[in-house]
């Protein structure tokens, strides 16, 4: 099975349909490492076949900036961190919440930390906890495959990383006090990449992100503004996991931020 029939199946898009005699440009390990401005074309090629799921994507009418989201306070003692470095340093040794005390690894986020796309999500899992890097288990095999579908490189074109840096146990929410003692690395984060979009993953993370209680069927399919950076909003990949028969809509959405990317 070729790597692009590969991934489109893994997103429960497969086969992918091309016109008769013509090459399947996705196998070129040329075309998934290509810049994002390059590949735009890459996803309109890629037709998934009827029924109505596996439609072309259709355009999504985005509204602009429906409101500015609250920006977060950033805490009183907000520490001097001056570089990547310094961030990594000073999370590795915080102890601002009680999720420190449960913790194996601090995850502060991987990727390229001058990437135009950054993808945000809520907190690590077991995987994440015992590697300190995010998205490593299933949820993150799932997220490469779907930026891989999209022609985004998972390490040149994106930084990623969720609203607190230590797994709540269990894997429950992380409160709102942790949340608030985590905002200022994400808020440097944020200012640091000055990305061109923001993809928040998930419920949690777009209602972290937009000061916002509404559903994420409200949420997506709109451009919003929040931390000074245009920001859209799709299914967490764990989300997709327990519920496959939604990610003919992660594949709109992710079509979309590669829209906007080259818009
Ligand atoms: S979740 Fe954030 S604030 Fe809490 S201990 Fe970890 S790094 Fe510090």
């Amino acid at each position: 099975m070729s790597r692009s029939a590969f991934v489109l199946q893994e997103m429960g898009l497969s086969p992918l349909w091309r016109p008769r005699g013509e090459p399947d440009i996705h196998d070129s390990p040329a075309n998934l490492a290509a810049p994002i401005a390059e590949t735009a074309a890459i996803v309109t090629v890629a037709t998934p076949p009827s029924p109505a799921a596996m439609a072309t994507p259709a355009p999504v009418e985005i509204p602009f900036e429906i409101k500015e989201a609250t920006r977060p306070a950033k805490l009183p003692d907000a520490l001097p961190i001056q570089d990547w470095d310094s961030l990594h340093a000073h999370v590795a040794a915080c102890q601002r919440c009680e999720l420190a005390k449960t913790r194996h690894n601090v995850v502060v986020g991987r990727g390229n930390p001058t990437a135009r796309l950054l993808i945000i999500g809520e907190a690590p899992g077991e995987q994440e906890d015992r590697q300190g890097l995010p998205f490593v288990g299933k949820a993150g095999q799932l997220l490469e495959n779907m930026l891989a579908a999209a022609g985004i490189h998972s390490t040149e074109d994106v930084y990623i990383c969720n609203v607190v840096k230590c797994r709540p146990p269990g894997n429950r929410n992380p409160a709102p006090a942790e949340i608030a003692s985590c905002a200022s690395y994400l808020q440097w984060q944020i200012d640091t990449i000055q990305p061109d979009l923001i993809v928040a993953l998930g419920r949690f993370a777009a209602h972290t992100l937009l000061n916002s209680q509404a559903p994420i069927s409200t949420l997506r399919k709109q451009l919003h503004h929040a931390h000074g950076r245009p920001l859209l909003v799709t299914f967490h990949p764990a989300y997709l996991l327990r519920s496959p028969g939604e990610k003919a809509k992660a594949w709109q959405d992710w079509h979309q931020v590669k829209c906007q990317l080259a818009s």
